[in-house]
C-alpha cells in the first residue's frame, strides 16, 4: 500500500508535500512530483498538505485515468529516464537525488496547464 500523486500535480509548484514526508520519498521531476512506492510508509502526511488534492491512497483509486498515473509513477523509478544511464530505482532519499529535471513520457506529453 502506498500513496500516489495524480495529474493535478502537473505544472504546479507548491511542493509542500516534500516537507511533510517523514521518509523523504517524494522525488522531483520536471513538471510533476513522484512518490517512490517502495519507500513510502503510508503515513498520509502528504495527502493533507497538497492544496490541489493531487495525492491519494493507491488502494482507493477507481478511476482508470488515476490508475494510469499510478502505474506511470512506478515507471518513473523502474525505467531509464531521458538523459540517464540507468533507472532511479529506490535511492532512499529524494533530497540527495535533488531535482531530476525529467518526467515520464506520460507527464511530458500532458497538455500545459494554464496559469491560475
Ligand atoms: Fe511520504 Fe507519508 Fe506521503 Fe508516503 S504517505 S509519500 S511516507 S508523506
Amino acid at each position: 500500500m502506498t500513496f500516489t500523486i495524480g495529474p493535478e500535480c502537473i505544472d504546479r509548484t507548491d511542493q509542500s508535500c516534500l516537507d511533510a514526508c517523514p521518509v523523504d520519498c517524494i522525488y522531483i521531476g520536471e513538471r510533476k512530483l513522484y512518490i517512490q512506492h517502495d519507500e513510502c510508509i503510508d503515513c498520509g502526511a502528504c495527502e493533507t498538505e497538497c492544496p490541489h488534492q493531487a495525492i491519494r491512497r493507491s488502494e482507493d483509486l477507481d478511476d482508470p485515468r488515476l490508475i494510469e498515473f499510478f502505474d506511470d509513477e512506478k515507471r518513473f523509478f523502474s525505467k531509464t529516464l531521458p538523459g540517464r544511464t540507468e533507472p532511479l530505482g529506490s535511492p532512499g532519499c529524494a533530497t540527495d537525488v535533488g531535482p531530476t529535471g525529467v518526467d515520464t513520457d506520460l507527464v511530458s506529453s500532458h497538455p500545459e496547464r494554464n496559469p491560475e
